[in-house]
């Protein structure tokens, strides 16, 4: 029987230093499941909470001893003896736990990193691998990594206003030559930024942090580097942007660029991107409480590019209902700690694809070694993973676990590249 001998939690570092929970889960049977939270710097403000110590001789506040104390001297004794086969059952009851909105009571890192480790622990009871024990279905895509070259906002102490400039080689015939295709736009890039005396210095997701004044400096050397590699724009790569708007959105205005754009003069700025640059995908164009921004943004540009909502959805069911009851956005990007526990992201999950909305697996802009969104992908069908820039092993960790599953399931995976997933956006491309 896989039921639940031990649990043992301790408070490890991320990759931006900043202390985290990981979890050991210990069957019966020898089983073990090990997992490790991730941690956001742009989070939303509908997100599930982060247990921290706000103790500030440690840390700056962020330690976790207490969530780590909450398991190991309380919730471990509750769950001996509970089995991890059955995930819902196993989720319900450790959200019976937290009758707060927000999970501010036992914390959303406490739940994911036991949630998480529960799973995996179940998949090696069960000799499978993880993507195999949380996907029974015969279909099979590697998803498009969405490669995040160059980073601003709040991952960088540059000047660029946008979060996240990725990559996407949705031409590819792959996802190992997908990888190809972006480390060779990465490292080209790098030349050229060098060339021109920028920084080559990365930031939290590995993407470079060059001081460039616009948005359009970014993409035209981003474009260069897709060029010297080889490749063409709009059809081998596509761009893609995270603008993270929630951070740029104060009293009422989006401020970047020394202006400040009414949510109107937003989309005007977006549309005029997209016009002059293959951009697949635009995530979070709006801010989290701009939802008329938002139902704009998707009448006016949502059959031309991806419409990402993160911080607009953070992963939860009940604000992507009214997203899809809205017509807005037509993508989600799923981060499992936003919400707290695997059974409640697969839900929302389950619900984006009943309503034909892409789903992107994503990391956060603190992440470690654990590499459960690969997996996750694998076994969500999902059409593309965002995974952060091709340096930093936090980041390449999930990317490398990606060839390995592409290795063992053969052709019997798809690359989501290759699939019909893009076909209403690349139309407008060129
Ligand atoms: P975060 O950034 O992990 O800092 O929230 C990632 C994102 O906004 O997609
Ligand atoms: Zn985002």
């Amino acid at each position: 029987m896989a039921n639940i001998k031990n649990v043992v939690a301790r408070e490890i570092l991320d990759s931006r230093g900043n202390p985290t929970i990981e979890v050991d889960i210990v069957l019966n049977n020898g089983s073990i499941g090990r997992a490790a939270v991730p941690s956001g710097a742009s989070t939303g403000i509908y997100e599930a909470l982060e247990k921290r110590d706000n103790d500030m001789q440690r840390y700056a506040g962020k330690g976790v001893l207490q969530a780590v104390a909450l398991i190991n001297e309380n919730l471990a004794q509750k769950l001996r003896g509970v089995a991890v086969t059955d995930q819902k059952y196993f989720d319900d009851l450790l959200l019976s736990w937290d009758d707060s909105v927000n999970k501010a009571k036992i914390g959303a890192n406490t739940i994911l990193a036991l949630s998480l480790a529960a799973a995996k622990a179940a998949a090696a009871a069960n000799k499978l691998p993880l993507y195999r024990y949380l996907w029974q279905g015969t279909n099979f895509i590697l998803p498009v990594p969405m490669i995040n070259i160059i980073n601003g906002g709040a991952h960088a102490n540059n000047n660029l206003a946008i979060q996240e400039f990725l990559i996407l080689p949705v031409g590819a015939p792959s996802f190992a030559e997908s990888l190809r295709y972006g480390a060779a736009v990465f490292h080209e890039l790098k030349n050229i930024l060098q060339r021109h005396n920028l920084s080559i210095s990365v930031g939290d997701e590995g993407g470079f942090t060059p001081n460039l004044p616009k948005t359009e400096a970014a993409l035209d050397y981003i474009m260069l580097a897709i060029d010297a590699a080889g490749y063409v724009p709009g059809k081998d790569i596509y761009l893609g942007l995270d603008v993270a708007s929630s951070e740029l959105y104060h009293d009422g205005y989006y401020h970047l660029e020394n202006q400040h754009f009414s949510s109107a003069e937003m989309l005007d700025y977006l549309g005029t991107l997209i016009s002059k640059y293959p951009l697949l995908s635009i995530e979070d164009g709006m801010a989290e409480q701009d939802w008329l921004g938002w139902r704009n943004l998707s009448n006016a540009l949502g059959d031309k590019v991806q419409l990402v909502g993160d911080d607009l959805f953070v992963t939860q069911e009940l604000l992507l209902r009214r997203g899809i009851a809205e017509g807005v956005a037509n993508a989600i990007l799923i981060k499992a700690n936003q919400v707290g526990s695997l059974s409640e992201t697969l839900a929302t999950i389950a619900l984006a694809q009943q309503a034909k909305y892409n789903v992107i697996i994503s990391h956060r802009s603190g992440e470690t070694e654990d590499t459960t969104i690969a997996d996750l992908a694998i076994a969500t069908v999902a059409s593309q993973i965002k995974a952060g820039s091709l340096c930093r092993t936090e980041r390449v960790a999930k990317y490398n676990q990606l060839l390995r599953i592409a290795e063992e399931l053969g052709s019997v995976a798809q690359y989501a590249g290759t699939m019909d997933f893009f076909n209403r956006f690349t139309q407008f491309k060129r």
